[in-house]
């Protein structure tokens, strides 16, 4: 027999309509291609869905269909996040910095029936539409009509379109389980692959992040996301702000420019942002210049890659900020651990073995659960040294990637990729990603590790380390340092550097300086694109 409670669907509906009923007025500022500065409420956003999902309509997009999105975060792409997945079909998020080629892969996979595009982006979408088969119509998210002159009649524009329509709709009772939003992963090793939410597995993820141990999200916060709507929903932030009805500022195409952000955190009274290290770098080089301090924004949450003790340091003890490490993936929806709120035992732990702790990527958040395991398929102990392969699974899990009935989860566990130790307390440490690992005399050595201890040096923040194949080991690593100034360290000073931070054993056998260490379109160092330029080297 089962239990008697209602059985409400758990769906991105229900957040907007709460959102709606109960959080209407609060404000979102927004820069867009036609807008230095837009405000709006959280209610306007969601009256103009409707009209979004009136236009959806009449191009006849049934239940089910993907509808492509390539833009920044503003309030337009959030009206599109709602209007698409509440009206049934499926919002689909392009990551446009991704190269032309992988766009077009994509979408063509998708089978994507309608692309929402920023300005900027009418270029790359030009140089691919002939090859976008199932797209229907480009529709140019602006106000201003003239930069479609010439197009052709599948081009059109925003604020034009929807004009015409009315904000009201009857949004459909949706099952929890229907897919709401899809966004591939990055691609570094093959084709990119689709990740398909459902409703239930946004609204389950929105609750637990929203938590006073996790991102601690009250309608007081005022949130700037700098993490991008078209890469895992901007971690979310879309759906918890409505949830909660605080304050939202999106910083559009200028999200890269700390003078901007400082700004509009100071002006707006932003209490949290979310972003990877690469732009909390940059923004920590421009208040420290200009001799800012950020007085409203009190918490920081961080992830993509791992936080550097120096710059961790920084916004701790300069500004006076919190730091939420976070771990997870595009497969995650992306939330995995967060490292926040310490237990006493950990608090209790000298400082050096506390800030230790403090850098490690966190404890599961209640949700997920994590398995390590070694090659044989045997658990590994849970005691902070011994390193395992990284399982994971959960209800915002992925348990089938779009489109490829190849590509299965193992017993019920998603493989991550990654390499970590779990220790005493729970506490998870990214050591390495299955691929970058490197094999030394039968041993794993953390590439990550001799990064990270690499990037506390504070004239350093980009460094990287490969495998190179050794005659007697198998493989050695290579550091390979970004090097600006051309005023580069010695591979003595970088030895006297590392000495005591990595095992004496994991010690580089060569140290090589690049103008610019490649990244993905996601951020993160492109460590194949690396092994490729240093395929011939040799020690
Ligand atoms: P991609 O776009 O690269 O496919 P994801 O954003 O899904 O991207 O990347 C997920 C991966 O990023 C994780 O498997 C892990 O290797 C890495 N990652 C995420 N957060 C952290 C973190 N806090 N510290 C170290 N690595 C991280």
């Amino acid at each position: 027999m089962l239990g008697s409670m209602m059985n409400s669907q758990l769906t991105i509906t229900s957040i907007m309509k709460h959102g709606k009923r109960i959080n209407p007025n609060k404000e979102v500022v927004s820069i867009t291609s036609d807008h230095e500065e837009h405000r709006c409420t959280l209610n306007d956003i969601f009256e103009r869905s409707g009209k979004v999902a009136n236009l959806l309509k009449t191009h006849n997009i049934e239940k089910g269909d993907r509808i492509a999105t390539l833009a920044w975060n503003d309030f337009r792409h959030m009206e599109l996040y709602y209007g698409i997945s509440c009206s049934g079909a499926v919002c689909h998020t392009i990551n446009p910095k991704l190269h032309p080629d992988q766009v077009s892969f994509i979408a063509n996979d998708a089978t994507d029936k309608l692309i929402f595009l920023d300005v900027m982006f009418i270029d790359l979408i030009k140089t691919i539409e002939a090859e976008l088969t199932s797209v229907k119509q480009f529709i140019v998210l602006t106000s201003d009509a003239s930069v479609v002159d010439g197009l052709g009649d599948n081009w059109s524009i925003y604020e034009d379109d929807i004009s015409a329509y009315s904000n009201e709709y009857d949004w459909p009772e949706l099952d929890e389980n229907d897919p709401s939003q899809l966004c591939y992963t990055s691609g570094t090793t093959g084709n990119p692959k689709g990740v398909q939410y459902t409703h239930r597995s946004l609204v389950l993820h929105t609750m637990a992040a929203i938590a006073p141990d996790a991102f601690s999200i009250s309608k007081n916060d005022c949130i700037l996301p700098i993490v991008p709507m078209f890469h895992v929903n901007s971690w979310g932030i879309p759906y918890m702000a409505a949830m909660v009805g605080c304050k939202l500022v999106f910083a559009g195409q200028k999200v890269a420019e700390p003078e901007t952000l400082s700004r509009l955190m100071q002006n707006e009274g932003v209490t949290l942002s979310v972003g990877v290290p690469t732009v909390w770098n940059l923004l920590a080089q421009y208040i420290q210049k200009n001799n800012i301090s950020l007085t409203t924004l009190k918490r920081l949450v961080v992830g993509g890659t791992a936080m550097p003790a120096h710059l961790y340091r920084y916004f701790q003890d300069e500004q006076d900020m919190t730091i939420l490490h976070i771990w997870g993936m595009t497969e995650m929806s992306p939330l995995g651990t967060l490292n926040h709120i310490h237990a006493k035992e950990v608090q209790d732990l000298d400082d050096e073995a506390f800030f230790e702790q403090k850098l490690k990527q966190g404890i599961p958040i209640y949700g997920v659960e994590l398995k390590l395991i070694n090659d044989d398929g045997q658990e590994v102990a849970w005691d902070g040294k011994e390193s395992g392969n990284l399982l994971v699974r959960g209800p915002w899990v992925v348990d089938q990637y779009f489109n490829r009935p190849d590509v299965k989860n193992v017993d019920g566990w998603f493989d991550t990729g990654d390499i970590s130790t779990i220790d005493q307390y729970g506490y998870m440490k990214i050591t390495d990603r299955s691929k970058d690992v490197i094999k030394s005399g039968g041993e794993w050595i953390s590439s990550v590790d001799i990064e990270n201890a690499m990037m506390s040096h504070p004239d350093i923040f980009h460094a990287a380390v490969i495998g190179i194949e050794h005659p007697k080991w198998d493989e050695r690593p290579l550091l390979i340092i970004e090097n600006h100034s051309g005023d580069s360290l010695s591979y003595e000073e970088v030895v006297t550097f590392l000495t005591g931070k990595i095992a004496k054993w994991w010690m580089p056998n060569a140290v090589e300086y690049v103008e610019e260490i490649p990244m993905t379109a996601t951020g993160k160092m492109h460590k194949l694109k690396l092994r490729e330029k240093f395929e011939q080297y040799s020690f």
